[in-house]
């Protein structure tokens, strides 16, 4: 059967990481995290900075020092970068606070999507970012964008940040998502939109199942198409 690239492209804090983990290990498919990628880039770039700030020069200038992988540890899927594992590290609200202004440097953005591309060149890929379905992969079989409420999604994260120990006010999460959607969708090069072919979904309403089985019902007829 020809294995799928599946792009799962949208907001923060609509789920996209964790539908694509599921969907991931449904197909037995390899999960690409490109957020986790760019994180990574800027937690090397706050590291080369003793003052907690980023010299986007210096960052550009190095990233050929940067080499991230994954691995599955404990059946988690984690982040390495430069072999140190930086899983709850790439979380912490001060690469947030960078991370969208990194993201929008040319160099960074040529460097991750190369990456990604190697990365899902042998198919059996389900990959989730911003600009997955039009610029990474835009051939992707399968195409989704999804969307929700900036309250909804905010309140997603601030659970989910204080389940893995990182204390932020729910005020605080609401203000920096909606800053970062802000600074990815106005950036020029690869800004976060949907790809045209690609299916837009509202999660605001639906549970993780519900919105799953949307997800998942998608892939089959793209694997098994119904005559
Ligand atoms: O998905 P996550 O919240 O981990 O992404 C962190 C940030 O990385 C996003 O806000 C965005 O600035 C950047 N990003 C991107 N392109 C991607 C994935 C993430 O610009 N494909």
């Amino acid at each position: 059967m020809d294995k799928l690239i599946i792009a799962i492209d949208g907001y923060a804090g609509t789920g996209k990481s964790s539908q694509a983990i599921r969907l991931a290990k449904k197909l037995n498919y390899t999960y690409i995290d490109t957020g986790a990628m760019y994180r990574a880039v800027t937690l090397y770039g706050l590291n080369q900075e003793p003052r907690g700030t980023i010299d986007l020069n210096l960052l550009n200038h190095s990233l050929n020092h940067i080499n991230i992988h994954f691995e599955e540890v404990k059946k988690e899927n984690q982040t390495f970068l430069n072999n140190k594992n930086v899983t709850k590290a790439i979380r912490e609200p001060r690469v947030l606070k960078y991370v969208s202004k990194v993201a929008a440097e040319k160099a960074v953005r040529s460097f991750l999507t190369k990456k990604q591309q190697f990365l899902g060149k042998d198919k059996g890929v389900v990959i989730d970012g911003r600009d997955i379905g039009t610029v990474v992969f835009p051939l992707a079989s399968c195409k989704f964008f999804l969307t929700a409420d900036a309250e909804v999604r905010a309140k997603r994260r601030y659970l989910e940040q204080q389940k893995i120990g990182i204390k932020e006010t729910f005020e605080d999460v609401l203000i920096n998502i909606t800053k970062r959607d802000n600074q990815d969708k106005s950036r020029t090069i690869s800004p976060l939109k949907k790809a045209k072919d690609a299916i837009e979904i509202d999660v605001s309403a639906l549970n993780i199942d519900e919105v799953f089985h949307i997800l998942y019902d998608q892939v089959l007829d793209k694997l098994e198409p119904r005559i």
